[in-house]
């Protein structure tokens, strides 16, 4: 294996020494590659909408901005990143199942594609904002199908949830599209989970939710403007599982949206990617500060941990999984088992169990590859009062900071110390 020493001809060690560790770092040539393969596999009439919640840096945003995706956003402040980031309102859909009053609202005034309404009662919400602002919103229906698939990390549909509404609550609301004069039904959204590394089950989401949109359309009589897939296409982390072969899912996706196309020439179909887009670019950068063995085994204390990378205690399952860590040096020995370990105080601050790493030594650099998606912004960033790390995305050759590092005083600032709670000095010892 080729020692991993730099991304663009950057060294890590020069990217630690300029912006301290822990630290992310985000390759924009992975991040255009990983976006440009699958948007060249895909019926180009297929749009791509980025979901912020996996990476919202905002510089991210707006690489992948730059390529060509849009934006799903699910709060004010995503909405707003998206803004910046130069996303125009007619590529911008807002989804969530506790959308506020405010948010709503900023979906109005700034005139998004659409609102992705996720239960009746948001619906008559919307209708009344809609209305008191004089104007009329587009809503697309989030249905909880009554079908689930295999071969998510996360099943949605078939069964309770607070995402979309029930398909058959939907099929018995006759009248529904005229029921709300600020309300414009224009679209179905289903989402049916997440880390899907099988294309098969991609094709065959598509396949169904596109039926059971066409269903809710002509029962609800509504026009099909919009019909988004979800998406939730995964990436390998673990030593068993391997990338999603995108010609595969060309093959098998192309003729779904195609047979779809023909029959809705003016429909437009969107695709929901997040942690596809951004996992592989980013790498977790922590430094050795300790060494020690404990009952026969070797310990790395890095100065990074969970808070920063809370995916690497393990997604969704008991069994702790590693994602890859490799050394970012130059190995000197044959690889050992380590326990790469973090600042916490609590076990469960391990980034990896028995990594097979060379021979450490106190200051070496190590990365937790494929972290550029619910990176610290999933993650307890307060655990312990250590704050978010700071960011860099190396564009060009020339690394950004595109993130402070929290300080202590960035900590302390939104506390308050009520003057009746001030401890008194204690009773001077004589
Ligand atoms: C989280 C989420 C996404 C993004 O999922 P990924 O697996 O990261 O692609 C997209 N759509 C909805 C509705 C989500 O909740």
């Amino acid at each position: 294996m080729a020692d991993d020493v730099d991304v663009q001809g950057v060294r890590y060690e020069e990217l630690a020494a300029r912006y301290g560790t822990p630290l992310y770092v985000y390759d924009s040539a992975v991040l255009d590659a990983q976006f440009s393969q699958l948007r060249a596999a895909l019926d180009p009439r297929l749009d791509f909408f980025f979901s912020l919640k996996a990476n919202p840096n905002v510089a991210i945003c707006a690489r992948l901005a730059g390529l060509g995706a849009h934006a799903e956003v699910s709060s004010l402040t995503e909405l707003l990143t998206a803004r910046r980031a130069g996303v125009r309102p007619e590529n911008i859909i807002f989804l969530g199942p506790g959308k506020s009053a405010e948010e709503l609202q900023a979906c109005l005034a700034q005139r998004i594609h659409a609102i992705v309404c996720e239960s009746l009662g948001e619906l008559r919400l919307i209708d009344s904002l809609a209305r008191a602002a004089g104007t009329i919103a587009p809503v697309a229906l989030r249905v909880n199908p009554n079908f689930s698939v295999k071969g998510s990390g996360l099943t949605m549909g078939g069964r309770p949830r607070q995402f979309g509404i029930d398909e058959d609550e939907l099929m018995r609301q006759n009248g529904l599209s005229s029921r709300y004069p600020g309300v414009r039904l224009m679209g179905v959204h289903v989402y049916m989970g997440t880390r899907i590394l099988d294309p098969g089950v991609v094709a065959d989401n598509s396949r169904r939710i596109f039926e059971l949109a066409e269903r809710l359309s002509a029962r609800l009589d509504f026009p099909l403007e919009l019909v988004d897939v979800g998406g939730g296409l995964g990436v390998a982390y673990f030593d068993n599982e391997q990338d999603l072969d995108v010609d595969t899912l060309a093959g098998l996706l192309n003729p779904v949206l195609g047979e779809f196309r023909a029959r809705h020439p003016g429909t437009r179909l969107v695709m929901e990617l997040g942690r596809y887009l951004t996992a592989p670019s980013g790498i977790y950068v922590v430094r050795v500060r300790y060494l020690k063995s404990s009952l026969g085994q070797r310990f790395a204390v890095t100065d990074g941990g969970t808070h920063h990378h809370m995916a690497a205690v393990g997604i969704g399952s008991y069994v702790k999984r590693n994602f890859p860590i490799r050394l970012l040096g130059t190995a000197t020995g044959a690889a050992e088992p380590w326990q790469v370990t973090g600042p916490l105080c609590t076990p469960n601050d391990t980034l990896g169990k028995n990594v097979m790493l060379p021979p450490l030594r106190t200051g070496d650099l190590l990365g937790v590859l494929r972290s550029g998606a619910y990176g610290p912004t999933a993650s307890p960033v307060q655990f312990l009062s250590h704050g978010y790390p700071a960011e860099v995305l190396v564009h060009d050759g020339r690394p950004y900071l595109v993130r402070e590092r929290d300080r202590p005083e960035d900590m302390m600032r939104r506390q308050h110390l009520p003057g009746a709670l001030r401890a008194r000095p204690a009773v001077p010892v004589r």
